[in-house]
């Protein structure tokens, strides 16, 4: 352990004394602005091509470009772009079938998002708990949550472990019911070598300003399936298709009308700014792995704090926040709460709490938005204070996290992060 030599190092920032970090000093900017990024913009500006429903210059379109690198990077061969990660999430639960009656296994703590596309979709969604190693929503309760109605599972990677993608495709297509990816927290990670994304039957991602990779808003739906393929593209685009255009000013979107869509297209400044992105993405996530290596290894050490790892069949990690769980939620009688206010101060970094549990959670309340419009059997379903989730109650209890932008720094500021728990867990 760090020792502290003179009384004002070792009083805690949060009562008085001097921060294990000097305030002056400012960690990485999350975006990034580059250089490369502004130039991108700025080519897009006087391109003539805005959207992709604007008529074609003779150059293909900055979201034709992004699905294709994206969809390689995958190694698959359907990317479809579209406006952010919650309307991806509803456009692959439309294509896949979901629809009114339908039960979808979502976990019991992630984003809102995962249960309010469910319940957008005229669907039930049903919580499930955690693995409590990973946070990832657990095979067995999914399994156990299955149903006659069940039509989808969303494997939420949460935070940057990725679910039990064996066991999930195996119980998937036992049941024959589609599997969903939500890929928003791990852009890049892999499984036993495949990419995040590749496994399900559809990978749902969001490019929102936090992300791993962003265009401030944004968003893809990746898919080996040619069939699901189609389907996502109209659905993001009021049932409109890429055809090719063979003239420059005719359009490129053609009128198909398979499925009734709506329009969740990414702009082209959106995706000239993903472009960019995926081009640093890799080399930014192996920062970010080196330094979540560091800190694993030194905060571990502290008593009752443990990093949250991933499953060995993960060979490749991509951290959207680096988690940390403090056994029962205290040190020596010191909430939660308060170690992360004492962090903080210590840090000038958010420490925060990690996702509230959808059963008890402020943003999600369905019942309540349809008021008295719900059979009572409808209610009785829809309340997601039916489900009992304990190891997502006991994370929410003993976690905290930190933004992966932390993760994008140098050494010096890695040592930092770990003088900083070493004081505030010396007390
Ligand atoms: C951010 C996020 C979403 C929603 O994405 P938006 O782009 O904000 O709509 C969905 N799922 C998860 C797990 C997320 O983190």
């Amino acid at each position: 352990m760090t020792t502290f030599p003179t009384e004002a190092a070792r009083r805690l920032a949060l009562d008085g004394g001097r921060p294990a970090r000097s305030p002056e000093r400012p960690w990485p900017a999350w975006p990034r602005a580059t250089s490369a990024a502004a130039r991108a913009l700025e080519d897009t500006l006087r391109s003539g091509r805005w959207a992709i429903s604007g008529p074609w210059t003779g150059q293909p379109s900055r979201n034709q470009l992004f699905a294709e690198r994206f969809a390689a990077f995958h190694g698959v061969p359907h990317c479809v772009p579209c406006s952010n990660g919650s309307s991806a999430l509803a456009i692959a639960l439309a294509a896949v079938g979901v629809g009114p009656g339908d039960e979808v296994v979502v976990p019991g703590l992630t984003w809102v998002a995962n249960a309010s596309s469910v319940f957008r979709a005229q669907a039930v969604p049903v919580l499930v708990d955690l693995d409590p190693e990973t946070l990832c929503l657990s095979a067995k309760a999914v399994e156990e949550a299955l149903t006659p109605r069940t039509r989808a599972i969303t494997a939420v990677h949460l935070y940057g472990s990725m679910a039990d993608m064996d066991a999930l495709r195996r119980i998937a297509d036992r049941a024959g019911v589609a599997l969903i990816e939500d890929c928003s927290h791990v852009h890049g990670a892999t499984w036993r070598g495949a990419r995040a994304g590749s496994l399900g039957d559809v990978g749902a991602f969001s490019m929102q300003q936090t992300k791993l990779m962003t265009s401030g808003e944004g968003g893809a739906l990746i898919t080996a399936r040619s069939d699901l393929a189609a389907r996502l593209e109209q659905l993001r685009a009021d049932g409109r298709a890429f055809t090719g255009a063979t003239r420059p000013g005719a359009l490129e979107l053609a009128e198909v009308g398979d499925v009734l869509g709506t329009n969740q297209s990414l702009s082209e400044f959106q995706a000239a700014l993903l472009v960019e992105a995926l081009e640093r993405l890799e080399e930014e996530n192996r920062r970010r792995a080196q330094n979540a290596g560091f800190l694993d290894e030194k905060l571990g050490a502290l008593p009752g704090l443990a990093p949250v790892p991933c499953s060995p069949a993960q060979t490749a990690r991509a951290w959207y926040a680096y988690v940390l769980r403090i056994e029962g939620g205290e040190l020596g009688g010191i909430g939660l709460e308060t170690l992360a206010a004492r962090l903080e101060a210590e840090l000038h970094f958010p420490v925060e709490r990690i996702y509230r549990p959808l059963n008890d959670h402020v943003l999600y309340r369905p019942t309540e938005a349809l008021g008295d419009r719900l059979s009572p059997r409808q209610r009785e379903e829809l309340d997601p204070r039916r489900f009992v989730l304990p190891e997502c109650d006991r994370a929410y209890a003993e976690c905290i996290a930190l933004h992966h932008r932390l993760l994008l720094g140098d050494e010096a500021d890695m040592a930092d992060v770990v003088a900083a728990f070493e004081k505030v867990w010396a007390g």
